[in-house]
């Protein structure tokens, strides 16, 4: 018995190595796709840009098209004036005229905004462009080194799963599923040392008579508290 208590004990130490690389490898997955996150808000931020120039100047052009309708307006209207014959008739199209006059000048103040508009956009999907190349380029550099990282983790954590491997191989299946179980149930720790009269996974105390035998190392001896199987780490006499 005392030889599987010690390979139970093996294969917790084993599991919580294996444990923690793999807590290693989820961060640095993580870490990735923070990255990638962070590459993609930036990209449709600067397609929102994007689009907001491309409305703007497809509204300036409007705006041009409207301001030459004007003016050929204007300039047809005050070719009529020769031909007019009465007063009423030539104050009409004076009238015409200047509200024409009016609203080019709206236009052409329409088409100054729009352009300035257009140039600090511009300016900002220049920025944009900077940011998300940089970012790229950031994220091209720190994959190559995650991924350095994550083959060596790979590396380690098949390392100890040959290890895992052996020390099961000395364990009973229903063991095993026992153990696993407990591992599930109890934050990844199954196997905890006693000490000074109490088991260090629950610390509570575990009745002298139970105690004892854990010395004796005849039987597998679990908490009473919370059900984890317990060894002692060297043959102190009984107390
Ligand atoms: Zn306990």
């Amino acid at each position: 018995m005392l030889v599987k208590v010690k390979l139970l004990e093996e294969l917790q130490s084993i599991d919580l190595k294996i444990d923690g690389r793999q807590a290693e490898k989820d961060l640095l997955l993580k870490q990735m796709a923070d990255l990638e996150r962070e590459v993609e808000e930036s990209r449709l931020a600067l397609d929102t840009l994007r689009e907001e120039l491309a409305a703007l100047q497809a509204q300036k052009e409007v705006n041009e098209q409207t301001l030459a309708v004007e003016g050929d307006n204007i300039v047809r209207s005050e070719a009529r004036l020769h031909d007019i014959k009465t007063q009423k008739e030539y104050q009409a199209v004076l009238k015409e005229v200047s509200t024409a006059k009016k609203v080019q000048t709206e236009l052409e103040e329409q088409i100054l905004k729009n352009i300035e508009e257009a140039e600090l956009l511009q300016g900002r999907v220049a920025e944009g462009e900077l940011k998300l190349a940089t970012l790229n380029g950031n994220i091209a550099l720190r994959k190559e080194e995650v991924q350095a990282e994550l083959d060596k983790l790979e590396a380690v954590i098949a390392g100890d799963q040959s290890q895992r491997a052996v020390t099961t191989a000395g364990l009973t299946p229903p063991l095993i599923n026992r153990y696993q179980m407990l591992r599930e149930k109890r934050q990844g720790i199954a196997v905890v040392e006693a000490r000074d009269g109490s088991c260090l996974g629950c610390n509570m105390h575990i009745p002298p008579q139970m105690y004892n035998n854990l010395y004796k190392g005849l039987e597998l001896i679990v908490c009473p508290h919370c059900q984890r199987m317990l060894f002692i780490r060297a043959a102190e006499p009984a107390a």
